[in-house]
């Protein structure tokens, strides 16, 4: 007996109907005719299946501060707005709020992994654990204190606890996230890594994102941001590295040579006014770029179509070569390389995979007619034409409609947060 059998999905590459029989989260026949029973059929008739997205970079909670501060570069969005408001009401309920109102979104545009930074991870778990979504429960560490810590000595020994709490969950996994070279001195960043060696989990930091951040790390340590980590002796495979927009070629190389990831977030770059990422050249070189969108205050949502989409006409439009990056290549990195990157073999519509499957609607007059599925989904459809989304054999979208969350439930919240943070942006001014 299969867990799941999706009928007559159409295969993007082949362009046939498949039949996909799900054991144990794994897909384990794909087919045009597949007659054993399973405890659950979904109808794909009219859709494409596509792997689902790994959102690899984002502070999901945020979702509760976007729209906010909405047309200013970096420094002045976080200090002026964002670290105001968070020093105000970032909570295990703000947190917790805030995961309910991202993880919908998130499901909803076709993500089945996301890689979160930010406090009170735990009250993040809670609502993922619910959402049945898979996430990297990123451990925030700063030098300065916040409602988590006083000091780094402090961040540090919660994060080992909190390791220790999450190590074992099915689709949960602690990691450590220093903040950025201009937020954490080298020896936090030691010392983070030590603790990740030790108990064998990933690295999430910042790199690189401004060209004030270089300027600041020369300045500071003499060096750029990828060569002080370098140097530093925190370069390796499971160390995971947001944004890298500004690197030199020998940086990359150092990149190549230690395994390091490149979580590349275009649109957050762009809105930021931060830059593009070299990205043709990084893989060029070999180097394991993902995509991420970034938290949604900085976006500003978690649509990851539409951020492939960008990414790949961005590194066209930047190189003048419409043949930079290509739709499948887009894709991949969307989805099978981010996986990859925390170890997880799902990405791909093939039996022996994770089931992180999602099925398109191509049955809309801006999808037809349909000549070349990969390349429409990646330059015609729109994340509404996601109909159903599957993380590791379960449905948490069939439809249009949420099987794990509520609705109803995201828009109460958030408009619970709106009211409260409009009075005291309201006081505020008015004092
Ligand atoms: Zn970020």
């Amino acid at each position: 007996m299969l867990d799941l059998l999706i009928k007559k999905a159409l295969l993007p590459d082949k362009k046939i109907l498949v039949d996909i029989g799900i054991k144990d989260g794994v897909i384990v026949e794909i087919c045009q005719e597949i007659s054993q029973e399973a405890k659950h059929t979904v109808r794909a008739e009219g859709k494409l299946i596509f792997p689902s997205f790994a959102n690899m970079h984002t502070h999901i909670s945020m979702s509760l501060l976007r729209g906010l501060g909405a047309d200013l570069p970096l420094m002045d969005w976080l200090q002026k707005v964002i670290w105001v408001l968070e020093g105000e009401f970032v909570s295990p309920e703000f947190v917790k709020d805030g995961a309910l109102i991202g993880i919908a979104e998130a499901i909803r545009s076709g993500t089945t992994l996301f890689m979160d930074m930010y406090f009170f991870e735990e009250a993040l778990a809670e609502v993922a654990q619910r959402a049945g979504i898979r996430a990297g429960l990123g451990f925030g560490i700063l030098d300065f204190p916040t409602k988590v810590a006083k000091s780094p000595k402090e961040y540090l020994s919660r994060a080992r606890a909190f390791i220790k709490d999450y190590k074992n969950s099915n689709l949960l996994f602690p990691v450590l996230c220093p903040h950025a070279v201009y937020t954490c001195s080298p020896d936090t960043y030691k010392k983070a890594y030590e603790i990740a060696l030790e108990e064998d989990v990933y690295i999430h930091t910042h790199v690189a994102e401004t060209q004030q951040e270089v300027k600041a790390c020369l300045e500071k340590y003499g060096k750029r941001p990828v060569e002080h980590l370098y140097s530093l002796g925190v370069l390796g495979d499971k160390v995971l590295m947001a944004h890298v927009v500004w690197t030199e070629g020998e940086e990359r190389e150092m990149i190549k040579a230690t395994g390091a990831k490149v979580l590349h977030c275009p649109e957050s770059n762009l809105k930021l006014a931060s830059g593009i990422a070299p990205i043709r050249d990084y893989l060029k070189r070999g180097i394991h770029v993902c995509l991420g969108t970034d938290g949604p205050a900085s976006n500003d949502n978690l649509d990851m179509l539409e951020e492939l989409s960008l990414m790949v006409k961005l590194q066209k439009g930047v190189n003048l070569d419409a043949k930079a990056m290509e739709a499948k290549t887009a894709l991949r990195i969307a989805a099978e390389e981010g996986f990859k990157a925390v170890g997880i073999k799902a990405g791909k519509v093939e039996v022996g995979y994770e089931a992180d499957l999602i099925l398109v609607d191509y049955k809309k007059p801006h999808f037809q007619p349909l000549y070349d599925p990969i390349a429409q989904f990646v330059y015609s459809a729109k994340s509404s034409d996601i109909d159903t989304v599957i993380c590791k054999g379960r449905v948490l979208m069939e439809k249009g409609e949420l099987k794990t969350l509520d609705q109803e439930e995201v828009l109460f919240t958030a408009k619970k947060w709106k009211d409260k943070i409009e009075r005291f942006l309201m006081d505020k001014f008015l004092t």
